[in-house]
C-alpha cells in the first residue's frame, strides 16, 4: 500500500508537471502553427510555402501531443451513469477512418444495456488509446477485439493485489494480433514517457492507468512477442465506502454472473 501511495505522488506530480508545460507549450505552438498555415499558402516564393507547411505539420504534432499531455494531466472528473452501449458506440465511431483495410475490428458485449458509475469521456478515452496502440502494433493486419464481459471476481482473484475487493466487474479488454511485447517492454510499460515508437509520447498507457485507479479499477496485459497483445480492464461496478463493503448495487445487473 505504501508503494502504491509513493506511485499515486509520483503520479500526481508529473500530472502537475504536465500540466504546467503543456498550457505553456499550447500558447507558443498555437501561434507557430496559424504562421506555417498562412504561410503555406505564399503563392510568390514556393520555398517559403515549403517552410510554411512544415512549420504548419510541426506545430499539428506538436500540438497533439500537449493534447495528449493535458488529458493526462486532467484530475478524476466527476462520476455519471456511463453505459457499455454508448461506450462502444462512441468507440466505433471514433476509430472509424483510423482502422487500416488490412485490419478487422470487432466489437462485443456480452450485455449492451449495463450502466455503471464512471466517466464515459475518461474511459473513451482510454479505449481509444489502447485501439489505437493496437492498430500501431499491426502494421501487417491483423485482429482488432473489443469486448466486454460482466464478471463476478472472487476475493483472490488477484493475488498480487491486496486492495483488491470482491465482487461484480466490468472487464473491458482490448486484444490485437499485432507485433506483442517481451518481458522487458512489459516491465517498463507503465512508466511515464517509455516508447519504443518514433514519435511516441510514452504517455498514453500511463493515462489509461490512471483513468482505471480512478474508477477503482485494475489494468492488466498478457502479450507474447508475435503472437500479440490483450489489455483488460476491471472496473468495478459495485460502490464501495473505504472499508469495502457495497455501499449501492450498479444499476442493470441480471443476475450473478
Ligand atoms: P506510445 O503509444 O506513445 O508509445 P503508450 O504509453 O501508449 O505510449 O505505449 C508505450 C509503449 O508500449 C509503446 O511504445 C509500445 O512499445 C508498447 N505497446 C503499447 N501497446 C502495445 C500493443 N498493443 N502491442 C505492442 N506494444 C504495445
Amino acid at each position: 500500500a505504501e508503494a502504491e501511495l509513493i506511485r499515486a505522488q509520483r503520479f500526481e506530480s508529473l500530472a502537475m508537471l504536465a500540466g504546467g508545460l503543456s498550457h505553456d507549450l499550447r500558447n507558443m505552438l498555437q501561434p507557430l502553427l496559424l504562421a506555417g498555415e498562412s504561410l503555406q499558402d505564399y503563392q510568390e516564393d514556393p520555398r517559403l510555402a515549403r517552410l510554411g507547411k512544415l512549420v504548419r505539420d510541426c506545430g499539428r504534432r506538436g500540438l497533439e501531443m500537449v493534447q495528449q499531455m493535458l488529458t493526462f494531466a486532467r484530475g478524476a472528473k466527476r462520476a455519471e451513469q456511463v453505459r457499455v452501449n454508448a461506450l462502444l458506440d462512441a468507440l466505433r465511431l471514433l476509430l472509424q477512418g483510423s482502422v487500416p483495410k488490412n485490419i478487422s475490428l470487432d466489437l462485443f458485449a456480452d450485455d449492451l444495456e449495463l450502466q455503471f458509475s464512471g466517466n464515459h469521456t475518461e474511459l473513451q478515452q482510454c479505449l481509444l488509446n489502447l485501439c489505437l496502440n493496437a492498430i500501431q502494433a499491426m502494421p501487417g493486419g491483423g485482429q482488432l477485439r473489443v469486448e466486454t464481459t460482466h464478471l463476478f471476481l472472487g476475493e483472490s482473484f488477484f493475488d498480487d493485489d491486496e486492495s483488491f475487493v470482491e465482487g461484480h466487474y466490468l472487464r473491458l479488454s482490448v486484444s490485437d494480433t499485432g507485433v506483442g511485447m517481451d518481458e522487458q517492454a512489459i516491465a517498463h510499460l507503465y512508466e511515464p514517457f517509455f516508447t519504443t515508437k518514433e514519435s511516441g509520447t510514452g504517455l498514453g498507457l500511463v493515462s489509461c492507468q490512471r483513468i482505471i485507479t480512478s474508477h477503482g479499477g485494475v489494468m492488466r496485459v498478457d502479450s507474447a512477442p508475435g503472437k500479440g497483445t490483450t489489455f483488460h480492464l476491471y472496473l468495478p461496478l459495485t460502490e464501495r465506502n473505504e472499508d469495502g463493503p457495497e455501499v449501492s448495487e450498479a444499476v442493470g445487473l441480471q443476475g450473478d454472473a
